[in-house]
C-alpha cells in the first residue's frame, strides 16, 4: 500500500506549517523525515493520521482515503508519548491492541515477546510511572507495533534513548520492514536515516528541500552537503 501526499499544505492562521509537500511512501520500505525543530514533520504525520486536516492537498493510501476502517492498519508513536502512567504495561497495551482489533490472547503472546526482546520481561506488571523515560519509550513503541500494523509512523523514535536502546530499536525497526511492514519515522539527525532509510525527505520550514532515494540523493549531493544540523 503505497501513501501518497500531493501538495499537502498545513496553515495555522496565517503561519505555513507545511508547504505543498508531495511526496511518495513506497511500502515495505523505511522512509525518513528529516528536519531540524519546527520543519513540520509532526504536522506531516498528525495530517496523515488524519489528527488535523490538511488546508490543501491530497493524502491516499493505496489510491483512497485512508479512512476510519483502516486505522487499525496504522501504528503511531507519538513525540509526545501518550502512556496512561497509572495503568500497568499490560493492561493498557492489550486494552489498546483491543481497540485496534486484535484478541486478547494474540496480544498478550506477542507483547511477552516485545518485553523478551527489550530485555524488559518482568514489566508486564508494573505501572508506566514506575519506569524510566527510556523505558516507557520502549513500551510505547511496542504499543505502536502490537497490533502488527501495516504503517508504521514513528516521530522522533530514537530521541532521549541511550545507545544501547536506541541499537535495540533500530533492529526492530529493521526487523519490522523485513517481514513487511511500511516504517516512516521522523529524526533531528542524518546517521539515523542514512543507517535504515531506502529515502528520504529533509524539511525546511515545511518545504521539502531534499527528497528522494538515499543512494540517488548521496550521488547528487555528495554526503557532506545533505548533513542537517543535529538537536
Ligand atoms: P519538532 O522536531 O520540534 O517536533 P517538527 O518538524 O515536528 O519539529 P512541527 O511540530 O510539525 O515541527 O511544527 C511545525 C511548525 O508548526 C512549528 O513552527 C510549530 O510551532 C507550528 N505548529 C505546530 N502545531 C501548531 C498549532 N497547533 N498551532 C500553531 N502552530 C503550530
Amino acid at each position: 500500500m503505497t501513501l501518497r501526499l500531493h501538495n499537502v499544505t498545513k496553515k495555522f492562521g496565517s503561519f505555513t506549517a507545511v508547504d505543498h509537500l508531495s511526496l511518495e511512501i513506497p511500502e515495505k520500505q523505511i522512509f525518513g523525515f528529516l528536519g531540524a525543530n519546527g520543519a513540520g514533520k509532526t504536522t506531516t504525520f498528525r495530517m496523515i493520521l488524519g489528527l488535523l486536516d490538511q488546508t490543501g492537498g491530497t493524502i491516499t493510501w493505496n489510491d483512497g482515503d485512508i479512512g476510519y476502517d483502516q486505522s487499525h492498519l496504522i501504528g503511531y508513536l507519538p513525540e509526545e508519548r501518550g502512556l496512561y502512567p497509572k495503568l500497568k504495561v499490560q493492561d493498557q497495551l492489550v486494552y489498546l491492541a483491543k481497540l485496534r482489533g486484535m484478541p486478547k490472547s494474540a496480544s498478550i503472546k506477542e507483547l511477552e515477546y516485545w518485553l523478551d526482546r527489550f530485555k524488559v520481561p518482568d514489566y508486564r506488571n508494573k505501572k508506566v510511572e514506575e519506569l524510566s523515560k527510556g523505558n516507557q519509550q520502549k513500551i510505547q513503541f511496542i504499543s505502536a507495533v502490537l497490533h502488527k500494523p501495516n504503517l508504521l509512523i514513528l516521530d522522533e523514535p530514537f530521541s532521549g534513548l541511550d545507545p544501547v536502546n536506541v541499537e535495540m530499536l533500530k533492529e526492530a525497526v529493521v526487523d519490522l520492514k523485513e517481514s513487511g511492514t511500511s516504517i516512516v519515522f521522523s529524526s533531528h539527525r542524518m546517521e539515523h536515516v542514512e543507517e535504515l532509510c531506502e529515502h528520504l525527505c529533509i524539511l525546511h520550514h515545511g518545504t521539502p528541500v531534499v527528497h528522494g532515494q538515499l543512494k540517488e540523493i548521496k550521488r547528487s549531493f555528495g554526503k557532506k552537503n545533505i548533513r542537517v544540523h543535529a538537536d
